[in-house]
């Protein structure tokens, strides 16, 4: 079979999908979902994932947001995996630069959007990575290619985990959340930077921070300004659940003492 007749099948296996998991999705427009997320060059990295012994295989959409669709995969060894596809049609990517330019990490700057995107999908690897080294529980990081992510999967397949905005949270979470942050911050030298109730699971008894490619280092110009942001978000939600998180200032002292 040459690489054109697999690149075929692979889409009608991708489409078949998309309609057996219909009733997780948002957007139901079939043709739109195959141009925005499976244009030919993630069709391709794709087939590359799976040639290389990095995916077996890809099940149905789990979630979709405005610029990444994330899917319900299996490993090699048949563990399910959580597959990000950053779409390569989104022009949301120019505000992310900022999350980029001034994190010594990265070198030049991209300079178009496929670029930005690998970019950016290597910074949320490298993030998940740091955070998983420092001890915090996060999504495991397996392997990334081009505008894709494969981690472990948080939930039970094919539905994700609730994240706090749609489980009930107790002191212990709001707990868990200072000491998550401050570990962030301290131990793998992290600033969430995008940090709400929508992008932290409660699997079970179990927490776990997730979406991390806008987090940057400490080192950022902007951390601070970021990390007080996240603590405000989080001590605003915890409010608003009948919780006493303390103020945002106690927070921050905590957190950088
Ligand atoms: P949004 O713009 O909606 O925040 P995003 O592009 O920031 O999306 P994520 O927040 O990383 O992407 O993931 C979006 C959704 O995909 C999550 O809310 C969750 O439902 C699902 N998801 C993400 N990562 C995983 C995972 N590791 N295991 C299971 N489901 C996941
Ligand atoms: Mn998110």
């Amino acid at each position: 079979m040459d690489a054109e007749d697999e690149t075929r099948k692979l889409s009608e296996r991708i489409l078949r999908s998309e309609r057996d998991s219909r009733y997780l999705r948002r957007d139901s427009d079939q043709r739109k979902v195959m141009e925005e997320v499976f244009d030919r060059s993630t069709l391709l990295s794709i087939e590359e994932l799976i040639r290389g012994g990095r995916l077996k295989k890809l099940n149905g959409v789990v979630n979709s947001g405005k610029e990444a669709r994330v899917y319900y995969g299996l490993s090699p060894r048949e563990d399910p995996v959580a597959v990000k596809i950053y779409m390569m049609s989104s022009s949301d990517f120019k505000k992310r630069v900022g999350y980029i330019a001034g994190d010594r990490r990265f070198g030049k700057l991209p300079s178009n959007s496929r670029e930005a995107i690998a970019l950016w999908v290597r910074k949320e690897f490298k993030n998940l990575q740091l955070a998983a080294w420092a001890g915090i529980r996060v999504p495991r990081p397996l392997s990334f290619f081009k505008n894709i992510i494969i981690m472990e999967y948080i939930g039970e397949p094919p539905r994700p985990a609730p994240t706090f905005a749609e489980a009930e949270v107790d002191q212990e979470d709001c707990d868990w959340t200072l000491r998550t942050v401050q570990k962030l911050y301290k131990s793998a030298g992290l600033v969430h930077a995008d940090l709400s109730e929508y992008n932290i699971f409660k699997h079970g008894s179990e927490q776990v921070l997730f979406d991390m490619g806008s987090a940057v280092l400490v080192s950022h110009p902007q951390a601070e300004e970021f990390l007080e942001r996240d603590i405000r978000n989080m001590v605003r939600f915890f409010r608003k659940r009948g919780l006493a998180p303390g103020d945002a200032g106690a927070w921050l002292g905590k957190i950088v003492k």
